[in-house]
């Protein structure tokens, strides 16, 4: 028989404070496989920690998303938000089950052509643009998502000279009851500068007017917020239909929909509270069919979904490296990640499972990861079994954002694997090492030498 581990005892003042109304969360099972495969055989052979992609939960979640809005509308696109995980062989899935692209820097609209995605299934937003950029995604055809008028006024210049009519969009921005405002990005619908960039885009006829287009935030939980944005864009549509003969193709409703993850200081788990896709599809197709256009000229719906496609089937594995106890009694374990490669758990109360059976003792901790900063907390507070060096831990709903805001401070990246549908694990990002980080650097000559 093993032996038991000791701990010695502590005295701890009773904490009500986590406690609500539905009582204290008691789901601790330990998450000793995904999809199959075992965390411990994993960790194994690509190391700790290691970020976890499943292609199965991808696909599951895209079709069941996909579904929600093509029962209810007939013209429905999705154009995969590649910030929100770009890593190539998570684009390609969702390339393979139909998705265009949509970039937000030059970078990232090149690296959607290197994954063959044909230019005109291109939507490329952002602020920045550059002239090389702007006239490449011309050339291939690509819809362009236009910031502001500077952009504006310089697209119509590129496409004269580039003797195109390029396919543009405005982006929107607008109150739809969800404060703050996201009123940096696009031109404005309340004060008309909106209805404005319309009028010089058709005036101009050097561009094509192809659709309109609102990013309105991100992890929204509020149905009605979509419906007022299809409200206002579809105002604008049928205002360029009637008033200037200009008929829109797309709405773009951009991305925002939320993932079933927890937000930090949130009462009650993400999962329970969010609402479904279905209820975010029906308000949005709602108000796209009581726009007044006839079945024959409605348009199509663009959608950028970025964490709701992707977080459920990205996990943390990673291994606990120490504990001790705080001056305040309280318990802290140190793993082996943090927030250089979980920026997530600055927004995201992340659920963690051991990965291993434990006794069924529990307690309150904070949870810290190993960087030599401060501000490396992956939870401020949760309730877990005890959990000694060595064990091995499970971060659910991390797919979105963590492998693109990533930092490579103090700690290198690590691997990423991918596991496809027959439960096959493949390396889709190598960890990264000193040769790597160095590869950029220059020497100047007079600092070659040191003598110490
Ligand atoms: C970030 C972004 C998205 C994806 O947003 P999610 O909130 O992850 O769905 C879509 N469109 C644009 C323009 C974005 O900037």
């Amino acid at each position: 028989m093993q032996k038991l581990r000791y701990e010695s005892p502590v005295i701890q003042k009773m904490n009500a404070g986590l406690m609500n109304k539905y009582g204290t969360r008691t789901e601790y099972e330990p998450v000793k496989q995904i999809d199959g495969v075992s965390v411990r055989s994993m960790i194994e052979q690509y190391g700790s920690p290691l970020f976890v992609i499943s292609e199965r939960t991808i696909r599951r979640t895209y079709q069941h998303t996909v579904r929600a809005f093509k029962t209810r509308y007939p013209k429905v696109q999705f154009a995969w938000s590649y910030k929100t995980n770009y890593i190539n062989a998570v684009c390609k899935v969702f390339h393979q089950e139909g998705s265009w692209a949509e970039v937000v820097s030059g970078f990232e609209y090149k690296k959607a052509l290197g994954n063959n995605v044909p230019g005109n299934k291109i939507i490329f937003n952002g602020p920045e643009k550059t002239t090389e950029e702007l006239t490449l995604a011309i050339q291939n055809d690509s819809l362009i998502h236009i910031d502001h008028f500077e952009e504006l006024y310089q697209l119509i210049e590129l496409s004269e000279k580039l003797n195109t009519k390029s396919r543009v969009a405005i982006r929107v921005n607008m109150d739809t009851g969800i404060y703050p405002m996201w009123d940096r990005f696009g031109f404005n619908y309340e004060n008309g500068q909106a209805w404005n960039a319309i009028n010089k885009i058709v005036a101009s006829g050097k561009l094509q007017l192809t659709g309109l287009h609102c990013h309105i935030g991100t992890f929204m939980l509020s149905t009605e917020a979509y419906r007022i944005a299809v409200q206002k864009l579809g105002d604008l549509a049928w205002n360029a239909k009637t008033q200037l003969n200009t008929a829109i193709q797309y709405l773009d409703l951009g991305g925002g929909l939320p993932s079933s993850n927890t937000l930090r200081g949130a009462y009650l788990p993400g999962a329970d509270t969010i609402p479904s896709v279905d209820e975010f599809a029906e308000a949005i197709t709602d108000a796209l069919y009581k726009i007044g256009f006839n079945a024959n000229e409605l348009p199509l719906l663009i959608l950028e979904s970025g964490r709701a496609l992707i977080d459920d089937a990205g996990y943390l594995l990673g291994t606990v490296l120490a504990n001790k106890r705080l001056s305040d009694g309280r318990r802290a374990t140190i793993l082996d990640f943090g927030v250089n490669i979980l920026f997530t758990s600055f927004w995201y109360e992340h659920k963690i499972s051991p990965a291993q059976d434990f006794t069924h003792h529990t307690e309150d901790m904070v949870l810290y990861g190993p960087l030599c900063m401060n501000i490396d907390v992956v939870r401020q507070s949760v309730n877990l079994p005890l959990l000694n060096r060595g064990d091995q831990v499970v971060v659910h709903k991390v797919g979105a954002y963590n492998m693109t805001q990533w930092m490579q401070f103090i700690q290198m990246r690590p691997n990423v694997i991918l596991i496809d549908e027959k439960g096959e694990t493949h390396l889709i990002r190598e960890s990264e090492d000193l040769a790597y980080i160095e590869l950029k650097e220059k020497m100047p000559a007079h600092l070659q030498q040191i003598n110490l």
